[in-house]
């Protein structure tokens, strides 16, 4: 019988409204789960549920709340066939891209699921995302963390917020699903993480959060004092959210002069879009191509949330200098970007 530990880290779909809003309840969901008769059909794994001490509304997760789940992960990574982590949805795309390159030589499914509505909401989405995910973690041997959500199963290296209302919630603009989820769940296995990107020699929790790196989304009149303060000291890595392809604009030489300062000091700035889909490509425009000259970094099709949790886990990576960051922010790690013309 194939078993799943479930880690609760709070978000809607373990809240209650108190005093008008939604806020997370700690020891109210291993009670309401019992009650639930999809969650005891011999289909489905085995599971048992573990709860962080304070439950946390995902505005208010970071590093070291990551590094909470990485290391439940590892204890348990023996003793169970996959794992499901509850968490809000606001933060989960930010969540699920950190795990993914904490979570060295991971082999098990660590699948990421919330909801839209509570489980004690009567249309609440929690109670279909909540079955399919223990499902997909408990028998699917996905070697990878993923998003399930409202019928789509996601890489979480790809996916991003898209909606605050609809049941629909995530997307995952420049990578198809990993499956397609209906009456018949069909994995598209030949997408899945190679023994490459995997790593081998077992599980291991790598750091993440502890550089200090920033994101920082252009905007048409952005003064260089601006982006110089944000690219003063001790910042180490910036992902630069820049229009279409990655441009920026060129006609003021501070600005450019402001990031080519701080990429000759050592800074990281990585260039993403701020269109969700698509890619960067710095040499197809001259405001492109002045903005490469500046020593920036492509960051090709990767999202946001990915881009900066990749940014602070190789900053973090002992042994590796500069040059070697900024390459291998333009090599894929765990699938988490496409190199123009590959499939
Ligand atoms: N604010 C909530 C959270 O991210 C939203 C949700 O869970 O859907 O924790």
């Amino acid at each position: 019988m194939p078993r799943v530990k479930i880690i609760h880290t709070g978000g809607t779909l373990g809240m209650v409204r108190r005093d008008g809003n939604w806020r997370p309840e700690s020891d109210l969901l291993a009670g309401l789960l019992e009650t639930l008769p999809e969650l005891k059909d011999p289909e489905l794994p085995e599971w048992d549920l573990v709860e962080f001490r304070e439950l946390l509304d995902s505005s208010n997760v970071g590093p070291s709340e990551w590094e909470r789940i990485a290391g439940a992960v590892l204890a348990w990574y023996d003793d169970f066939d996959g794992f499901v982590v509850i968490h809000g949805t606001d933060t989960m795309a930010y969540t699920a891209s950190a795990l993914s390159f904490m979570l060295e030589g991971l082999q098990k499914p660590v699948i990421l699921t919330g909801a839209q509505l509570p489980l004690v909401h009567p249309r609440t989405d929690a109670r279909e995302n909540l079955t399919t995910s223990l499902l997909l973690a408990g028998t699917s041997d996905i070697p990878e963390v993923c998003i399930y959500f409202n019928g789509r199963l996601l890489r979480g290296n790809r996916a991003t917020k898209t909606d605050t209302s609809s049941y629909i919630a995530f997307d995952s603009p420049n990578l198809r699903d990993l499956g397609d989820v209906g009456v018949v769940i069909n994995l598209h296995r030949e997408m899945l993480c190679g023994p490459d990107d995997r790593g081998t020699g077992g599980l291991h929790v790598a750091t993440l959060g502890r550089s200090v790196v920033g994101a920082f989304r252009l905007f048409p009149g952005v003064q260089a004092k601006t982006l110089r303060s944000l690219l003063a000291p001790p910042l180490q890595g910036l992902v630069l959210e820049c229009f279409g392809t990655g441009n920026a604009p060129n006609k003021d030489p501070e600005l450019l002069a402001a990031i080519r300062e701080a990429t000759d000091r050592g800074v990281v700035v990585v260039v993403v879009s701020q269109c969700s889909r698509g890619a960067v490509d710095l040499g197809q425009y001259e405001v492109g191509a002045s903005l490469a000259l500046a020593g920036v970094t492509t960051g090709f099709d990767m999202t946001a949330e990915c881009a900066l949790a990749k940014l602070s886990y190789l900053l973090e990576r002992e042994g590796l200098n500069v040059t070697d960051v900024r390459r291998l922010m333009c090599t894929p790690l765990r699938g988490e970007l496409s190199l123009p013309g590959a499939s």
